[in-house]
C-alpha cells in the first residue's frame, strides 16, 4: 500500500550565529508535526539545514581567521549537534554549499532567463566601501553606514533582477482561492495587503562579493539570497535529480518559520514557482516571537536562552513541552525561568508523574501488581473512556492544524480528569469491600489506562518519558512506534505486571530555584535573566556548564556589596587596536578612561578584528595592578563573555547605550 507523502520543512537557519531558542522553536515544532504524521502512517520527509553564502559570512569568516567554508562548515556543525541533542527526528540536512544545490540554483537561474523572466539592470544604493554593503536611506545613521559610522556613498551596480512585479495579480489570485495557503490569518492579511500595494521587480544577483553561488550566464555576478536560498527546497527532495522522489514529496505540505520570513515565502518563493511551472506549496506557516522575561532576546542583553543548556539541566521533554504548551503557535510568548519551571513541574511532575505512580502503586497494593479486569462500573466509571474518546478527537484535530498548544492542553484535560476521578472515587475505600472490590477492578483499570493512551498522545512532543510510562505499566515498546490508532481505549492488558520505578518527570525544587535567581539577580523582577548576566560578567576564559551553577555561590562564597565596590568597572572608548607583535592571541588596545588613556592588552585577537574594536565602547575593569603579557604593559582588563562548548564565541562586553567615557558600571 502507497502511503501517503507529507513534506514539511523549517527554513535553512542563517549560519551567522550559532543556534539559539528560535531556530529551536521551528525545529522541535517541525519535528513534532512530524513524528505526528509518521505515527499517523503518512510518509514523511523533514527537512531542515543551513544557508550558507553571502558577505555577511564571507566577512565573519575572514574576522575569525577562518576561510569561508571552513567557518560555515564549523556553525553548521553546531546545528546538527544541537538537534541532535533536541531529539529531532529529520529526513534531511540541506546546506547551501552542498554541489548538488549549486547546480539547482545555477539551473533555475537559467530556466528563469529562458522565461524571460530575469533581466539585466542596475542597483542603486548608498554603498560604505569598507563594509562592502548598499543601505538603503532609511537606514543610514546620520546620513553614515549604520555598522561602521563612515561616509557612504550614492553607487550603482549592475545586477539581474527577477520580474517579480509581473506575478502580483497571479499570487492574489492563488491567496484568494487557497485560503489556507498562509497560516495564522492574520499573516495572511498581512501579506494580501503587502502585494496589493504594488510589487517591485527583485535584484537576484551581486557583484560586491564572491562567496556565493555563480550566475552561470554572468561572470562576477553571484545569486543573491533569494533564489540561493530558497530553492533548497527543491533540491532536498530531488529537484533535477531524482524525478520519482521529487514528485512523491512536491508539492510540500507545510514549510514552517518565524513571522519575519514569512514574506518571502508567501511572495517571493511562489513567484519563482510559477515562474518554473511548479505547483506552489499548500502551506506556508508563520509562527511567533518569543521575549525572554518580557525583553527582546539579544546578545548585547546578555539574555539569549540556550535550549541544550535547558536540556541538560532539565531534561529534552520538559524544553519540547514548555515550548509548545506555553504559547499558542503562532502567537508571540515569553520565556522565564520561573514559568519554566512552573509548567513543567505543574503538568509532567504533578499531574502526569502522580497519575502513573498512583496508579502503579495502588495496582501493586490492591492487585499483586497485575493490571486488573475491569469488574462492575457505576456511572463515575463512564467518565475516563468517553473523554478519553473525545480527546484522541480533539488532540488530532489541533495536531492537524499545528496547534501543539491546543493538542497538548486536550490530553491534560483527561490527565486531569482521572487525578480528580480518583480523588472523587476513593479506590482505598473499595477495597475494604467484597462488592467494592469488583468496581475497584474497573476504577484502577481506567486509571492505568488513561496514563496509557496519554503517552501515546504526547509522544509526538516528548521523546523520552512516554516510553517510561508504558514500560512502568508494564508495556514493553514504544507509544510513538505502536501509532496514533494505539491511543484508542482498551489496550491496556488485564494481567499485565507493572513496574514501579523513579519518577519519569522529577520536580524541580521551584522555591529553591527563586531564592537562587534573587540571590543572583538582586531583584525578583530580574530572576531568570541573572544567571545569564552573571554569566556574561565573568572573564573570558573560564566559561563552561559550570558557569551557571557558578551564578549562584554557595553561602560561604558570596561577597558583599562592599566587595564587589572595590572593584572599579568603568566605560572605555577604544582608540586605537592593533595586534601584539608575535601573538596570535593579544590585541593592544589604547583606550579613553574620560580623565586619561591607558593602554590594554586582551586575549581576544582569533574572536575581533581591530577594526571591529576601533570607536567600540567597552567596560574595564580600573584598578586592576599592571601586568606585562608578550612585553606590553596592560593597565586594566577588557571584560568579554565567551561561550561554552565548541566553537566558543567570545563578545566583549559593551554599554547597551553610548555614554561618557569614565562612566562608572556597578
Ligand atoms: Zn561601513
Amino acid at each position: 500500500m502507497n502511503r501517503q507523502p507529507y513534506y514539511i520543512t523549517t527554513p535553512i537557519y542563517y549560519v551567522n550565529d550559532l543556534p539559539h531558542l528560535g531556530h529551536a522553536y521551528t525545529t522541535v515544532a517541525c519535528d513534532a508535526m512530524a513524528r505526528y504524521k509518521r505515527m499517523r502512517g503518512y510518509d514523511v520527509f523533514f527537512l531542515t539545514g543551513t544557508d550558507e553564502h553571502g558577505q555577511k559570512i564571507e566577512r565573519k569568516a575572514v574576522a575569525e581567521g577562518f576561510t569561508p567554508q571552513a567557518y560555515v562548515d564549523k556553525i553548521a556543525e553546531s546545528f546538527v549537534q544541537l538537534w541532535e541533542t533536541l531529539d529531532i527526528s529529520n529526513d534531511g540536512f540541506i546546506r547551501t554549499t552542498d554541489p548538488r544545490h549549486v547546480k539547482v540554483v545555477q539551473r533555475v537561474f537559467q530556466q528563469l532567463l529562458d522565461n524571460d523572466d530575469i533581466y539585466k539592470g542596475s542597483y542603486e544604493g548608498w554603498y560604505c566601501t569598507p563594509c562592502e554593503a548598499f543601505f538603503p536611506e532609511s537606514q543610514l545613521v546620520d546620513g553614515k553606514c549604520p555598522d561602521c559610522g563612515r561616509d557612504v556613498e550614492w553607487t550603482q551596480e549592475e545586477a539581474y533582477f527577477f520580474r517579480l512585479s509581473k506575478y502580483g495579480r497571479p499570487l492574489l489570485d492563488h491567496i484568494a482561492t487557497h485560503p489556507e495557503f498562509i497560516e495564522p490569518s492574520s499573516r495572511r492579511n498581512e501579506m494580501v495587503r503587502f502585494i496589493e500595494g504594488g510589487l517591485e521587480d527583485l535584484c537576484v544577483s551581486r557583484t560586491t562579493f564572491t562567496w556565493g553561488i555563480p550566475v552561470p550566464f554572468a561572470p562576477g555576478h553571484v545569486a543573491y539570497v533569494w533564489i540561493d536560498a530558497l530553492t533548497n527546497y527543491l533540491t532536498a527532495i530531488g529537484y533535477l535529480g531524482d524525478a520519482e522522489m521529487f514528485n512523491k514529496y512536491w508539492p510540500a505540505d507545510v514549510h514552517v518559520m518565524g513571522k519575519e520570513i514569512v514574506r518571502f515565502h508567501s511572495v517571493i518563493w511562489p513567484a519563482i514557482l510559477m515562474s518554473l511551472g511548479l505547483p506552489l506549496p499548500k502551506q506556508v506557516f508563520g509562527h511567533g516571537w518569543w521575549t525572554v522575561e518580557g525583553e527582546k532576546m539579544s546578545k548585547s542583553k546578555g539574555n539569549v536562552i540556550k535550549p541544550d543548556e535547558y536540556a541538560a539541566e532539565f531534561g529534552v521533554d520538559a524544553v519540547r513541552y514548555f515550548m509548545l504548551r506555553e504559547v499558542p503557535f503562532g502567537q508571540d510568548g515569553d520565556f522565564s525561568r520561573m514559568n519554566f519551571i512552573y509548567r513543567v513541574n505543574a503538568d509532567l511532575a504533578n499531574d502526569l508523574g502522580n497519575l502513573l505512580s498512583r496508579a502503579t502503586a495502588m495496582i501493586i497494593k490492591f492487585c499483586d501488581g497485575k493490571v486488573p479486569e475491569p469488574g462492575v462500573q457505576e456511572e463515575p466509571d463512564r467518565l475516563l473512556p468517553e473523554l478519553a474518546a473525545e480527546v484522541l478527537e480533539g488532540a488530532a484535530a489541533a495536531y492537524d492544524r499545528l496547534a501543539f498548544s491546543d493538542a497538548l492542553a486536550e490530553v491534560f484535560r483527561l490527565v486531569g480528569a482521572a487525578n480528580k476521578y480518583i480523588d472523587d472515587v476513593a479506590p482505598w475505600n473499595l477495597a475494604k469491600t467484597e462488592e467494592g472490590k469488583s468496581r475497584l477492578g474497573t476504577v484502577l483499570y481506567n486509571i492505568a489506562e488513561t496514563v496509557r493512551v496519554s503517552a501515546v498522545m504526547l509522544a509526538p512532543v516528548l521523546t523520552r518519558g512516554p516510553r517510561q510510562l508504558w514500560y512502568q505499566l508494564g508495556i514493553d515498546g514504544s507509544p510513538e512506534e505502536a501509532g496514533w490508532e494505539a491511543a484508542r481505549w482498551g489496550g491496556l492488558k488485564p494481567g499485565t505486571q507493572v513496574r514501579r520505578g523513579d519518577p519519569v518527570y522529577p520536580r524541580v525544587d521551584a522555591k529553591a530555584e527563586a531564592q537562587r535567581l534573587k540571590v543572583a539577580g538582586g531583584s525578583a523582577k530580574a530572576e531568570a535573566a541573572a544567571p545569564a548576566k552573571v554569566t556574561d560578567a565573568e572573564p573570558a576564559g573560564q566559561p563552561g556548564r559550570g558557569a551557571e551553577v557558578q551564578a549562584a555561590p554557595p553561602a560561604q562564597e558570596q561577597i558583599t556589596i562592599e566587595d564587589f565596590a572595590r572593584i572599579d568597572l568603568r566605560v572605555a572608548t577604544v582608540l586605537e587596536a592593533e595586534v601584539v607583535k608575535g601573538s596570535d592571541k593579544l590585541l593592544k588596545l589604547q583606550v579613553d578612561l574620560g580623565s586619561e588613556r591607558r593602554q590594554i592588552v586582551a586575549g581576544i585577537a582569533k574572536h575581533y578584528v581591530p577594526e571591529d574594536l576601533v570607536g567600540k565602547q567597552v567596560v574595564v575593569v580600573a584598578n586592576l595592578k599592571p601586568a606585562k603579557l608578550r612585553g606590553e604593559i596592560s593597565n586594566g582588563m577588557l571584560l568579554a563573555a565567551s561561550s561554552a562548548g565548541e566553537p566558543v564565541v567570545v563578545a566583549v562586553v559593551s554599554p547597551e547605550k553610548d555614554l561618557p567615557a569614565g562612566s562608572k558600571v556597578k
